[in-house]
């Protein structure tokens, strides 16, 4: 199959691969009608993240089921389907807990970026719809793989309220999502941290009541000022840096909650900020499958349209010039359709 493949930092080509096969008898194959480019891709993109030269990458993916194991059961071959980037069983204890991205059976997509795509736990992981997507919603459907429910698990574990003050730092895709999702769990205020006008213009058609471009200390000011000099109940951290974390915490309320998904690189946590205020720290990789039926049916109902952080669309062909366009910030998230 053709497959988007990583060689070296900043060196990404589209090649021939061996086909995904069944592995074990709960795994299914699915043909990748439309993938996508993380953020989290650009760290082994940029070198900051260990590189297996050749190896395929991109864990975001939906399509249609080309072939099941022998125990696979709720799916069948030619059911359209979401693949959470986390494989899970939904059975175990972690899962029933709510925490799918713990699996003690856990897999991740290795090529979403690529004509097949190998899921383990097939049963447990895979959402079909009743039919595929219309075009339109080709691009908010995909968003279900990680992006969108990964800016819902901020919202989430930020404790995002209704009628509550919700801050989300971090203006790439996630951060965006988080916008939609705090908005629609009805906080009144979210002010979104952004410095780039086309993301602060996703952000305001989110819902975003207030946009805040200064950054660091200026940044922590002003989300200040528009709080009354309270703080906000809730703050998504949606970067992973110590910048990002660092003014997550300063923003929060006495009381309030951070909820942080950016993968952290360098992350310090202040633990005297963090008592002296009483503010409450949770998070980490999404459980995608948890969120999942529920993202579904607001993006099929037309209530949530996700798929607005999608601003390059390429054939999987041009994957190279997909990364090079979100590593030079020219696309907040790259479409690849194989
Ligand atoms: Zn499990």
């Amino acid at each position: 199959m053709r497959a988007t493949t990583i060689h070296a930092p900043g060196d990404i080509r589209v090649t021939e691969v061996p086909d995904p096969v069944l592995k074990r008898p709960t795994d299914a194959i699915v043909r990748v009608t439309a993938g996508c480019v993380c953020g989290s891709d650009l760290w082994p993109y940029r070198g900051e993240n260990p590189i297996k030269a050749g190896a395929t990458i991109g864990h975001e993916c939906i399509g249609v089921v080309e072939e099941i194991g022998d125990e696979v059961t709720t799916v069948r071959p030619g059911d359209f389907v979401v693949v959470p980037f986390c494989h899970c069983d939904n059975t175990c204890a972690h899962c029933r807990a709510g925490m799918q991205s713990a699996c003690v059976n856990l897999g991740i997509t290795s090529s979403g970026q690529a004509e097949l795509a190998r899921v383990n736990q097939a049963d447990g992981s895979l959402v079909a719809l009743p039919e595929a997507p219309p075009e339109d919603l080709v691009a908010s459907v995909l968003t279900l793989a990680d992006v969108m429910p990964t800016g819902w698990h901020a919202a989430v574990s930020a404790g995002v309220a209704p009628g509550s003050t919700a801050v989300v730092v971090g203006d790439g895709a996630v951060g965006l999502c988080g916008v939609l999702a705090a908005v629609t769990m009805g906080a009144e205020k979210v002010i979104a941290m952004s410095r780039h006008a086309s993301r602060q213009e996703v952000a305001t058609a989110f819902g975003a009541t207030h946009v805040v471009a200064e950054r660091g200390a200026d940044g922590i000011a002003a989300v200040r000022e528009i709080t009354d000099g309270v703080g906000a109940d809730a703050v998504l951290e949606c970067v992973g840096t110590n910048d990002a974390m660092t003014t997550a915490i300063e923003v929060a309320r006495p009381g309030g909650g951070v909820g942080f998904v950016g993968v952290p690189h360098g992350v310090e946590l202040p633990v005297g900020t963090l008592f002296s205020r009483n503010v409450g720290l949770r998070g980490g990789m999404a459980p995608v499958r948890r969120y999942l039926p529920e993202l579904l049916d607001l993006v099929l109902e037309r209530r949530i349209d996700p798929g607005r952080v999608f601003d390059l669309t390429l054939p999987l062909e041009q994957a190279a010039e997909g990364y090079r366009a979100m590593d030079e910030r020219r696309a907040i998230k790259v479409l690849l359709r194989p």
